[in-house]
């Protein structure tokens, strides 16, 4: 018999994805890197590529986001 695994997929816990749905990312390790115009990082909950737009307000960064 083969035997079947739940495959997990790399899936973020929904109560971390809350934050990032109200966009509240988190830069991870709290560093970021300056690019020329603006902080960027990475999301310390969704992994995902996020620019500085403000005090403490973090947006993905759509042109990094798709690797
Ligand atoms: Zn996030």
């Amino acid at each position: 018999m083969s035997s079947r695994e739940d495959s997990v997929d790399g899936a973020t816990p929904a109560r971390q994805k809350l934050l990032c749905m109200f966009g509240k990312h988190r830069p991870r390790n709290r560093q970021a890197s300056w690019d020329g115009t603006a902080y960027i990082s990475r999301c310390e909950d969704c992994d995902r590529p996020i620019r500085r737009v403000g005090r403490h307000k973090w947006r993905i960064d759509e042109e990094r986001a798709e690797d």
